[in-house]
C-alpha cells in the first residue's frame, strides 16, 4: 500500500451481523494479524460455539473466540442471553485480576493517543492490555464520538492488546452491563490491565466510575479548560489528573495548569478513600510522563490494598451492579407490560392536558403493571 492511500476500514468478523453504519468503530485492516502478520484466526468464523468452546477459547487467548465471546455478550436476543450467561458464570473463578483503569476527558483531550501510548508501554513491560469504550453518544444518536476515525493502529496490531468498540444502542445502563461483562471476560483470557474510556457526555463518567480501581481524567492546558472539570464535579471522580499535550510550547502551559489543578484538588474530596488525587503532566506523541502513569497507578493498588479500601471497592461495585439490574429489569418489564401498553398513551394525554395529576398518572399506570393477568 503506498504511503499516502488511506487505509480501507472493513467490517471484522465481531461486528453483529444486523451492525449499521453507526456502529461504534471503523477498524483498520491488521487488526487481527500478530507481528509477523499472520492471522491469529484459529476459527472460521461462522462455525456456532458451545459453552465449553467459549470456555475454553477465552481461556486459551482465542482471539476469535474472545471476540465471539463478547459479540454474545452484546447480542440482545434470549437464545444467546442465555448462553453469555452460563459462559460468564463459568469465567467468573478466573475474572477479576487485572487493574481496571477508567480514562475520560472531553474530545480531542488525547485519550486515544495517550491509551495508545500507555498500552504500548504496557506492552513493552510485559502486560497484556485490553482497551474497552463506553461512548455514550452511540445510545443516544446511534452516532459516535469515540469511534469514527481510526484509532489507535499500533497498540491495535499487537499481539498482547485487545481493542473493543463501544456496544450501541440501548440504555447507557445496557451498554455499561455489556462492558462490564465484556471486562470480565477480557480477565479471564489472561489481559491484565484493562483501560476502558469514555467521553465527557451526560452520565458516562460515573458509569465507568463505577467500574474500575482507578479513574484518569484528560485534560489539556489553556482557555479556562481547568475549571471545566471541577465545574462539572467530574474531578471528584477522579484518582489522578493529567494535563497532556505538555511538549514543544505548550510544556510551561501544561506546568502552570498543573499547578492550579494540584491546588483546587486540595479542596476537593478525594475519590478514593486513603488516597489524595495527584495531578501530573504528559505527552501522548513524547512519551514524557507515561511511565509515571503506572508508577501511580502501581501505587495506588499498593495502598489501597493494604487498607482494604480496593477489595471493598470491588465489592460495592459488584452490588451496586446488581441494584441497577434490578433497575433495568423493572422498567423493562413495565414498559413492556401489554396493559401498561394500551393505556400509556392515554394516560400521557390526560396527564399532559391537566385532566390527571401526575402522581396520578404514574399509580394508575403501576397498578395496572401489577394486576396479575
Ligand atoms: P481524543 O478525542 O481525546 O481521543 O483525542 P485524540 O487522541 O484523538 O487527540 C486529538 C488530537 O490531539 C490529535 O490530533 C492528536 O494527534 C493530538 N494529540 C494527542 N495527544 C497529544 C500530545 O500529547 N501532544 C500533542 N502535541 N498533540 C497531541
Amino acid at each position: 500500500m503506498s504511503k499516502d492511500k488511506k487505509p480501507k476500514s472493513y467490517k471484522p468478523d465481531w461486528v453483529p451481523e444486523n451492525a449499521g453504519e453507526g456502529f461504534a468503530t471503523k477498524v483498520v485492516k491488521g487488526v487481527n494479524l500478530n507481528k509477523s502478520g499472520k492471522s491469529v484466526h484459529s476459527h472460521k468464523p461462522g462455525k456456532k460455539l458451545g459453552v465449553d468452546e467459549y470456555i475454553k477459547g477465552v481461556l486459551n487467548n482465542d482471539r476469535t473466540i474472545l471476540a465471539r465471546t463478547i459479540t454474545l455478550i452484546e447480542s440482545n436476543t434470549h437464545i444467546h442471553d442465555e448462553i453469555a450467561k452460563q459462559v460468564l458464570k463459568q469465567l467468573l473463578s478466573v475474572a477479576g485480576k487485572s487493574v481496571r483503569i477508567g480514562i475520560t476527558g472531553v474530545p480531542g483531550a488525547g485519550k486515544s493517543s495517550l491509551i495508545e501510548s500507555l498500552g504500548l508501554y504496557l506492552i513493552s513491560k510485559g502486560h497484556k492490555v485490553a482497551v474497552l469504550a463506553i461512548d455514550p453518544s452511540s445510545t443516544i444518536t446511534k452516532g459516535s464520538i469515540l469511534g469514527d476515525k481510526t484509532r489507535m493502529e499500533k497498540l491495535a496490531r499487537e499481539e498482547n492488546c485487545f481493542i473493543r468498540p463501544s456496544p450501541t444502542g440501548g440504555t447507557l445502563g445496557g451498554v455499561a452491563r455489556k462492558t462490564r461483562e465484556t471486562m470480565l471476560v477480557c480477565e479471564a483470557a489472561g489481559y491484565d490491565v484493562v483501560l476502558v474510556e469514555t467521553v465527557g457526555v451526560g452520565q458516562s463518567e460515573v458509569t465507568v466510575r463505577s467500574m474500575v480501581d482507578f479513574f484518569l481524567l484528560v485534560m489539556i492546558a489553556g482557555a479556562g479548560d481547568e475549571l471545566q472539570g471541577i465545574k462539572k464535579g467530574v474531578m471528584e471522580l477522579a484518582d489522578a489528573v493529567l494535563i497532556n499535550k505538555a511538549d514543544g510550547e505548550n510544556v510551561r502551559k501544561a506546568r502552570l495548569a498543573c499547578n492550579d489543578i494540584s491546588m483546587a484538588l486540595h479542596y476537593i474530596q478525594p475519590s478514593t478513600k486513603g488516597w489524595q488525587t495527584t495531578a501530573g503532566i504528559c505527552s501522548a506523541i513524547t512519551g514524557a510522563g507515561i511511565p509515571d502513569i503506572w508508577e501511580q497507578v502501581i501505587k495506588f493498588r499498593g495502598e489501597s490494598g493494604k487498607n482494604g479500601v480496593f477489595e471493598e471497592r470491588r465489592k460495592s461495585q459488584t452490588i451496586e451492579w446488581m441494584y441497577k439490574m434490578i433497575d433495568e429489569g423493572l422498567m423493562k418489564d413495565f414498559y413492556q407490560n401489554d396493559r401498561v401498553k394500551a393505556l400509556f398513551k392515554n394516560v400521557t394525554q390526560r396527564v399532559a392536558e391537566g385532566k390527571l395529576l401526575a402522581t396520578e398518572g404514574a399509580e394508575e399506570l403501576l397498578k395496572v403493571s401489577k394486576q396479575i393477568k
